[in-house]
């Protein structure tokens, strides 16, 4: 598990929010100005995801609410009178959601934006009383009706959308790739799925909130299920510092005179550091125990990276530090530091803040602090 950059925050989150209005726009049933932004003169501003010159607010597309032949059945099978607003809708799966949304009949704008774009991590939630009792018998209807994830996520658009997120790595286990490709045709080759953070059963409201949705390969959104223990938030945290990859190698002595180690003489495990100090927050230490968990990363990295974690200790060992320093000394204007000859070793970045680069770059960093160690060399 490692923690991911905020999309929203960095370089692409101007073009990433006008994508996600835009979808928003193309599929929420509420009123345009109930949510979209403004600019400085108070005009909704964008259209086909870009900016648009035109000072107006869109018409809102067709925003009958649409409640399917089913749901009409259900509910008068349940001698329950079909709404026929938005607001009564919400107000019967969930009057508490009802209120946090509607004030007077109106929508309570900075509420809706908040619902919108608020991190689901659960302080976050918490803090800004985002949990809301609904009735179970009806729940689903906010996810068909209000909070339309099939609809938005149908989108030709939401490709672009989960491109700008960049999110080249799986952040739950750091194997796979997740690009979002742009063909010559100019359509998008996604080779991941979205994971909603919160579940879209247990938290329909947060269905379409751009922090929920987190670009992962097929595998772990599969293996994560919509139970109630929460994985680490990826936007977030990770496994940081605190937790590391290491191998049961029996003796380090025969690596470091330059013993050829075999695959089958060890595993790779994950511990928490030694030197991490006592648990201070006892939640992350639960939602790394889940995540690890419902991931399976114990067991997909016990054995599966073996050859690969081999080839770091043979690379460590012929091109030794005496090796880099000779490297730096004779292309001097190449190498900024000894960290970066190092990466020229594994052909990948692995440093701690650039852990989404490239796949197992977390297992690739710790490895190479454990031969660092065992070398007897300081910490970088
Ligand atoms: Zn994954």
């Amino acid at each position: 598990m490692i923690q991911i950059p905020r999309p929203w925050e960095g370089d692409r989150a101007e073009a990433l929010w006008a994508v996600y209005y835009f979808l928003l726009y193309k599929t929420l049933p509420f009123e345009p100005k109930d949510y979209l932004p403004k600019d400085q003169d108070g005009f909704y501003y964008y259209k086909n995801g870009d900016r648009t010159k035109e000072k107006v607010y869109p018409d809102a597309p067709d925003k009958t609410m649409k409640i399917t032949q089913g749901w009409k059945k259900k509910l008068s099978k349940a001698a329950i009178p079909i709404p026929n607003t938005l607001e009564e809708l919400i107000e019967l799966v969930s009057p508490q959601l009802h209120d946090y949304l509607y004030q007077k009949g109106a929508v309570r704008r900075e509420h809706l934006i908040e619902l919108l774009t608020t991190q689901t991590d659960g302080q976050t939630i918490q803090v800004h009383h985002l949990e809301f009792a609904a009735d179970p018998d009806w729940v689903q209807l906010l996810l068909t009706t209000v909070f339309p994830y099939a609809r938005f996520s149908r989108k030709p658009l939401f490709a672009k959308l989960v491109q700008l997120m960049g999110v080249e790595v799986c952040p739950y286990c750091n194997r796979s790739f997740t690009t979002t490709a742009k063909g010559r045709n100019g359509s998008y080759h996604r080779q991941n799925q979205v994971d909603h953070y919160r579940s879209k059963s247990k938290y329909p409201w947060f269905a379409v909130t751009l922090p929920n949705l987190v670009p992962a390969c097929g595998n772990c959104n599969l293996r994560k299920g919509d139970d109630d223990d929460s994985v680490l938030y990826p936007y977030l945290e990770g496994f940081g510092a605190r937790y590391q990859f290491h191998t049961t190698l029996k003796s380090a002595a025969g690596y470091l005179m330059g013993e050829m180690v075999s695959p089958d003489d060890f595993a790779v495990e994950i511990q928490r550091d030694p030197a991490a100090g006592p648990v201070s927050d006892p939640d992350y230490e639960k939602r790394v125990q889940t995540s690890i968990r419902k991931f399976g990363l114990d067991v997909l990295y016990r054995q599966s990276h073996n050859a690969y974690v081999c080839d770091i200790f043979e690379q460590r060992y012929i091109f030794s530090d005496a090796y880099l320093d000779a490297l730096m000394d004779s292309f001097p204007d190449l190498f900024e530091s000894r960290e970066e000859a190092r990466r020229l070793l594994y052909m990948k970045r692995y440093d701690a803040d650039a852990l989404g680069a490239s796949p197992l770059a977390k297992l690739t960093h710790d490895i190479d602090r454990e031969i660092s160690r065992l070398n007897g060399e300081k910490e970088p």
